[in-house]
């Protein structure tokens, strides 16, 4: 991790050198951090796309109320001047050094945090510090894997009652849709859920049915109708059926290309073709989860020119990895759809450069190891998900870097983008008005990633020993400091919000603020 040094409350003497020399104080205490920051200065904050020096000063309920451009190299001192007037000085100054960059929090629309029922699996306090450490500081929590499901009011509540004294971050909820609920689903929207997912073939929990195609176009009639979004996992189960029956082995699938091959990219291109024609008979809007075969991106292409009102994720877990290169046996990396061949990685790239592939989220999927290695090195037992929450940034950042794509763009898919397709305009990016919620990020620094050292339940991760050039130092959510890698013991505090889709007015349960937008009152 970062030296004390490395993200400054103080400024360090080699930034005072040359023109604008000012007596400046040291700060007796690093450790004395504002948790608050009230003014942050810092020579490259990420404003309208591009890095560039700013003051940003943040109101008492983390508010961004003004952004002053200042000129390249004046941050220091700026932050003397502010220092030293009754402006900034005092608490809640919060100076960066000149590498570090200010990017909005990253908001992961697709994380299942698995409490209550599955907690052995993940947990609301385990799930959301990993996100406050890997720079997130909202995430949107599945429907499925806890026990209940979210499919209906009460379950919603069950979950938020869970979730609330619990959240580091932010936390919003999707519901979901199984056969027989339609009758649940505005309900569920007046009460605050993003949207609905659903599942077009087994889900890996008996509580969380798919659809069939009458029932999906019942459901996104429903949702259509209040023009609510439903998102969907496209993998179709017949073709995965002959699949599995043509690569039967008498033997286990150990190799993980062999395993892949069970779920091929036409399994994804199959349902995602059946999808587009319930989206363009029901006009609902549809988001189509965790694409891993650029196979069906000319399909995307086609819709989209259409002007089908469709939306399209990725996983860094696609993006970071080949199949050919995955060890045997190495169930930390089985997901569904699996990881796919490297001309299927750089195809994926593309498609979100040519805007085809909207966003990108972890999909973290946590399981405790023994669910995870269940039957290894046989792979086809093992419970398919990737627990990336801590590391998705970070690792898309360095990889998007090795091929020569900014970070500007990465910011854009994994904040901007995301906030957009949840409707959350409060956040997503640094301006005016919006929140402040930040990460903090020293592309020099690299590192290797350690499961047991990451802050999610179970200390298993595709991740490990991954190398990733580099690295979130520091996370700010609604101005509150999160975690700064100066202190390792600074205080993570569940200072997180629930919040809930805005515009929504929920009619009925336990939420103390109705209507409006954002942040439902933890207290
Ligand atoms: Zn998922």
């Amino acid at each position: 991790m970062s030296s004390p040094d490395d993200v400054v409350g103080g400024v360090s003497p080699a930034d005072t050198a040359g023109e604008h020399s000012v007596n400046i104080p040291e700060t007796a205490d690093p450790y004395s951090e504002p948790m608050s920051v009230r003014h942050l200065i810092a020579e490259q904050v990420l404003i309208e796309g591009v890095l560039q020096p700013a003051h940003l000063e943040i109101t008492d309920e983390g508010i961004i109320h003004r952004i002053e451009k200042i000129a390249p190299g004046t941050a220091a001192h700026r932050a003397a001047v502010c220092r030293s007037s009754d402006v900034g000085g005092g608490d809640g100054l919060k100076v960066l050094k000149p590498r570090m960059m200010v990017l909005p929090g990253v908001v992961d629309s697709h994380v299942h945090i698995n409490e209550p029922g599955r907690t052995s699996w993940e947990g609301f306090a385990t799930g959301t510090m990993a996100a406050a450490l890997g720079g997130v500081t909202t995430v949107v929590d599945m429907p499925l894997n806890s026990i209940p499901s979210t499919v209906t009011v009460e379950a919603l509540e069950i979950k938020r009652s869970v979730a609330r004294s619990q959240a580091y971050v932010d936390i919003g909820f999707w519901g979901g849709i199984v056969p027989g609920n339609t009758d649940q689903l505005a309900p569920l929207w007046d009460e605050g859920v993003f949207g609905f997912k659903c599942f077009l073939l087994d889900s890996g929990v008996e509580e969380f049915p798919p659809v069939n195609p009458a029932q999906l176009r019942e459901a996104m009639t429903e949702v259509a109708r209040f023009d609510g979004l439903v998102i969907v996992h496209a993998e179709d189960a017949r073709t995965i059926d002959t699949a599995t029956q043509s690569t039967a082995r008498t033997g286990s699938v150990t190799r993980y290309a062999d395993w892949a091959a069970t779920r091929p990219p036409e399994a994804e291109t199959e349902a995602i073709r059946g999808l587009l024609e319930a989206v363009r008979e029901t006009g609902c809007r549809t988001h189509i989860l965790h694409l891993a075969s650029a196979a069906a991106l000319d399909l995307i292409r086609e819709a989209k020119d259409e002007g089908l009102p469709l939306t399209v994720e990725t996983c860094p877990h696609y993006l970071c990895f080949e199949a050919e290169r995955i060890p045997d046996g190495a169930a930390e990396f089985k997901c569904c759809p699996p990881i796919r061949d490297a001309g299927n990685r750089d195809a994926l790239w593309q498609g979100l450069q040519e805007g085809l592939i909207d966003v990108i989220v972890s999909d973290h999927s946590p399981s405790t190891a023994e669910e995870k290695y269940r039957g290894a090195p046989d792979l086809s037992r093992a419970w398919g998900g990737i627990s990336g929450l801590q590391v998705g940034f970070a690792a898309v950042a360095s990889e998007a870097r090795r091929r020569g794509v900014g970070i500007e763009d990465v910011s854009r898919w994994m904040s901007g983008g995301t906030a957009a397709l949840v409707g959350l305009d409060d956040r997503g990016e640094i301006a005016v008005g919006r929140r402040a919620d930040f990460l903090f990020y020293d592309p020099a620094e690299a590192h290797v990633v350690s499961a047991s050292g990451l802050a999610h339940k179970n200390p298993v991760s595709a991740y490990e020993g991954h190398e990733i050039s580099g690295t979130v130092v520091g996370s700010v959510l609604a101005g509150t400091e999160l975690f700064t890698a100066l202190d390792s013991s600074s205080p993570l505090a569940p200072v997180g919000d629930l919040i809930m889709r805005p515009g929504a007015a929920a009619s009925v349960g336990g939420l103390e603020q109705k209507a409006a937008a954002g942040p439902v009152s933890r207290s």
